[in-house]
């Protein structure tokens, strides 16, 4: 059993695994940058170790860093959140070099998902239905017109590397094809230093449905339903509900077993979400995340189960808590997500908070390192804060938003939640009748409100 776990992050989800770790009477170590001396994770980790200065390269990024305070501080674990090093198969190689434990599943299984065509293959080998499109990369532009032509456009040219919704781009003829091609391997090269591309069928009005799994590691997969992430700006997730508004309990049950089996078949160990497209009726995979979502607490919600209280349990080598059968959704869950940013063009804003005041209530939970006079440092991610509601229907769950958005202040950045109080506004939020382009079409055409 562990006595202390570092975490290898910052912000909100430092500050989530703190929470878990103290509630389950294990130690915890913040590591921080120089810019982050002053940030809640620090203050609430019982242990803190400074790994660099600002940037995140020679800090967050740094696996020499980290591994040396670990140990310094003898922590025995590191849990690494979500974003930096949380996908990153080398890191965990190093980490059981060392004889520590990476909380999260092995290095074999996070290459072969973080390489899209490798993943595609494995999830079609395993049963799960993928969009169509080539097979493995796509080295020339005439390889690819030829694709446009067998699939029929539009296309969609992704980065085998990629995440973060960057590298993408669509093709709706062979002129288009041209540049698209050019761009979408010039972005990989830069964003991933790899620029191998491959092309999928562009889907036209699909919703964004994930699965969320969970594997021991010694066979046993299941499934906790999915999330709709549909409401997208640049494919990055700004509205994430659970269960989604157009799954059935068939569809769910269906769907929910293929992929808990593949976890299962697979030996996958702790959290992770298969991710699809969803039209007409059909699942069509993208890609699996090996680590914990920025979303998880909307299936914590409905499920009532501690996602990284899991996680540690499975590292830990202890069986999971639940079975299938244990599982049961109870109610509606919505997190929305509160970015330091300026509307209407989403601009970083970071800066001094001169008033925080976080929502509560009943079905509230506000997920943030926020506090009065905290100064948010320019160089990482704007998510500030996400805020969850749950409810015991969707309506109930949107109605809590509405009043938890009106509770909460954040004062001295301009942030992302007048998008959302505008968003409550529309008929089409509250009917649940939106896919991936929903979003980008709406602030397009100027109903954002920002007042
Ligand atoms: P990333 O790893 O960069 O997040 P994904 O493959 O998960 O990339 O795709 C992110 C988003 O891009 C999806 O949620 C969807 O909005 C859009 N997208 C990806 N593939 C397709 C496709 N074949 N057709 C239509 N949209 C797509």
């Amino acid at each position: 059993m562990f006595d202390k776990i570092l975490i290898a992050n910052r912000g909100e989800i430092a500050l989530r695994v703190v929470r878990a770790c103290r509630e389950m009477g294990i130690a915890s170590v913040a590591v921080h940058s120089t810019a982050d001396a002053d940030a809640m994770h620090v203050r609430m980790a019982d242990e803190t170790i400074c790994i660099g200065p600002a940037p995140s390269v020679d800090s967050y990024l740094s696996i020499p860093a980290i591994i040396s305070a670990c140990e310094v501080t003898g922590a025995q674990a590191i849990h690494p959140g979500y974003g930096f090093l949380s996908e990153n198969a080398r890191f965990v190689q190093v980490i059981e070099d060392h004889g520590l434990t990476f909380i999260g599943p092995s290095a074999e299984h996070i290459r072969i998902m973080g390489d899209k065509i490798t993943a595609k293959d494995t999830a079609k080998a395993l049963g799960i239905p993928v969009v169509p499109g080539s097979e493995g990369g796509v080295a020339s532009v005439e390889d690819a017109k030829k694709i446009g032509a067998d699939f029929g456009y539009p296309v969609i040219i992704k980065a085998t590397a990629g995440g973060g919704g960057r590298g993408m781009k669509v093709a709706r003829n062979d002129a288009e094809m041209e540049n698209a091609f050019r761009t979408a391997r010039s972005e990989a090269k830069a964003a991933f230093g790899n620029d191998e591309v491959y092309i999928e069928k562009y889907l036209q009005r699909p919703r964004h449905i994930e699965i969320q799994v969970f594997g021991d590691g010694k066979g046993k997969g299941v499934h906790l339903g999915e999330r709709d992430c549909s409401l997208q700006r640049r494919h990055q997730k700004v509205f994430e509900e659970a269960p989604g508004p157009s799954i059935s309990p068939e569809e769910r049950a269906r769907i929910g077993a293929i992929c808990a089996k593949a976890v299962g078949e697979m030996g996958y160990a702790g959290a992770g979400t298969i991710e699809f497209l969803y039209e007409d009726g059909e699942f069509y995979f993208i890609e699996m995340n090996t680590r914990l979502q920025v979303e998880h607490p909307v299936t914590e919600a409905i499920f009532g189960v501690d996602l990284v209280r899991e996680q540690i349990r499975v590292a830990e080598g202890l069986p999971m808590s639940f079975d299938q059968d244990d599982l049961t959704i109870n109610g509606h869950a919505i997190e929305v997500r509160i970015n330091a940013e300026k509307l209407p063009n989403f601009a970083p804003s970071p800066g001094r908070i001169s008033q925080y005041h976080a929502p509560g209530g009943l079905g509230v939970r506000m997920d943030s390192a926020l506090y009065d006079g905290y100064r948010i440092p320019p160089y990482y991610d704007s998510l500030i804060g996400k805020l969850i509601v749950h409810g015991r229907d969707r309506s109930e769950a949107l109605a809590r938003l509405n009043r938890a958005l009106g509770e909460l202040i954040v004062d001295g950045v301009d942030t992302t939640i007048p998008l959302f109080r505008s968003l409550l506004a529309e008929p089409d939020i509250h009917s649940g009748d939106y896919n991936i382009h929903w979003l980008e079409k709406w602030l397009e055409s100027g109903a954002l409100r920002q007042g």
